[in-house]
């Protein structure tokens, strides 16, 4: 499974400069491997050998695709194991938490598979009696797919597998960290039998592979998942050839706890919300808020149980908290810690880089956080877990939405009224109420405001890879 090639147009190869990158496993600062540099003339190659294979591909038996997406589910659940092993040397997370990233990838191939067979169009009643009205759905055509690091298996999952079963053909570039899980994907791919140039996959510089796909006009949608500010430099540039492009973006999710709720349950979502992925999920919790009647014990079993967090290498047996992904991201989380704290928040577990050295980093819990810090506005992206007190749900509300983020949200209280006006007023795309773990391939996943545009999973995430005539 450790592909040290780039597929380009059913050809696997490395880059035409012979330049390499190397990738290193967090967890042990070692190489892996080392995978192709590649730039413009590669891209615009693999971007050739999907224009080429649209035309077969789009017109393909819709039996003939959904088939190969179900190869494709069952390649990946019979390969889970080595998978999420790769996934964990390049990545760093627990090998509990690649394994459900594998199978959560495998689900969306298998759920694009089905929901494709519904992609209906409509018979629209004419103004006249002379006409008949017609909306059919086509594929989009040719797609680029740029993914981020956190997690490079199933957010690659969920680009190609929509664009497939639509009949689009796609070219994919996963991040530079973490190429290999992608790799492997495409691997999968053509070993079920994909048509040469149906799916590419390209490692290398960001801006030229990027750079290329915008570029492109016969690239005609770009599917982006990672930060801010590197999809807004994408949307600026989709405009001169007019793409369709959908945005996942970052997040910055309020988790509220309400003094009527159920602190055993508020709990274990915090854990989930807040440490999976030791804190590197786009749905992670950033702020907590919790009411004022119920703060010290939420605060107390929240401490306990972030001290029980095992912290080690992830493909260790009982480690909870792997590394983090770069030295990048400890020095962010140690700036909001130490801007926190001189500003009046108080560390009452952890703190600091943790004793086994490297990037793996103490679980901590800040209190006494307030609106002027940068963990209020800002992505934290680490096990760093600070706490708001609020007295009254305007409160909460106000404190939840002041954010130019809007991607989840999360809320624990047994009100059914409270449920429904958290529903209505949270500015948040995806909003769990009782729960800390919200995706799902049911679901339509995706972010309001600054978190991004379009959805993936649910009915809604197969509607960007086709058009409407
Ligand atoms: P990132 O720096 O934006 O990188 C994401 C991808 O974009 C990588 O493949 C990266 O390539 C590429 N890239 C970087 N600079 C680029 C440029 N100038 N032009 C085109 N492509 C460029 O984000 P990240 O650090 O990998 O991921 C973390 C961010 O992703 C967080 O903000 C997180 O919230 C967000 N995220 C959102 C979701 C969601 O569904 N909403 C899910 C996961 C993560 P290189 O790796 O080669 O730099």
């Amino acid at each position: 499974m450790l592909q040290q090639a780039n597929l380009i147009g059913g050809a696997w190869s490395g880059s035409e400069s012979g330049e390499t990158i190397s990738v290193t496993n967090p967890a042990t600062g070692t190489v892996i491997e080392h995978v192709p540099s590649c730039g413009i003339s590669e891209t615009n190659r693999a971007i050739a050998a999907a224009t080429e294979a649209f035309d077969g591909w789009s017109t393909s038996n819709l039996s003939f695709r959904v088939g190969l997406l179900h190869k494709l589910h069952d390649a990946l659940m019979d390969n889970q194991e080595i998978l999420a092993q790769l996934l964990t040397a390049e990545q760093g997370k627990p090998l509990a938490e690649a394994r459900g990233e594998i199978a959560i990838g495998a689900a969306y191939v298998r759920w694009f598979a089905e929901e494709v067979r519904r992609a209906k169009g409509e018979i629209v009643p004419s103004p006249t009696a002379d006409r008949k009205l017609m909306v059919t759905r086509h594929p989009v055509g040719v797609v680029g797919a740029i993914t981020p690091w956190n997690f490079p298996s199933s957010m690659l999952a969920r680009k190609p597998s929509p664009a497939l079963a639509a009949g689009c053909t796609i070219v994919a570039k996963p991040a530079t960290a973490t190429p290999y899980s992608g790799l492997a994907w495409v691997k999968l791919c053509q070993d079920v039998g994909f048509p040469d140039g149906v799916v590419s996959i390209l490692t290398g510089s960001a801006r030229e592979i990027a750079g290329a796909m915008m570029a492109s006009p016969d690239v005609r949608k770009v599917t982006f998942t990672g930060s801010t500010d590197v999809g807004k430099v994408l949307i600026r540039q989709s405009a001169d050839t007019f793409k369709k492009v959908s945005m996942e973006l970052g997040g910055n999710a309020p988790f509220i706890v309400f003094n009527d709720a159920d602190i055993d349950a508020a709990i274990e979502g915090a854990m989930i919300a807040k440490y999976r992925n030791m804190g590197q999920t786009c749905v992670c919790t950033n702020r907590f808020y919790v009411q004022a009647c119920i703060h010290d014990a939420f605060v107390a079993r929240l401490k306990q149980a972030s001290e029980e967090l095992v912290v080690g290498d992830g493909a260790h047996d009982g480690v909870a908290q792997g590394p983090m992904i770069d030295m990048a991201g400890v020095e962010k989380v140690e700036d909001m810690i130490a801007d926190a704290t001189s500003k009046g928040g108080k560390i009452v577990s952890g703190g600091k880089r943790h004793e086994i050295g490297g990037t793996f980093f103490e679980p901590t819990v800040i209190t006494a956080a307030n609106a002027d810090m940068k963990c209020a506005t800002e992505e934290i992206f680490g096990p760093l877990s600070v706490v708001f007190k609020f007295e009254t749900e305007q409160e909460a509300f106000e404190a939840a939405n002041a954010t130019e983020f809007g991607l989840a949200a999360y809320a624990y209280t047994k009100s059914l009224g409270r449920t429904f006006r958290l529903n209505d007023g949270l500015q948040y795309g995806l909003i769990g109420i009782n729960s800390g773990l919200i995706t799902t391939v049911e679901a339509p996943f995706g972010g309001l405001k600054e978190s991004g545009m379009g959805k993936e999973g649910g009915s809604q995430g197969s509607e960007d890879y086709l058009s409407v005539k």
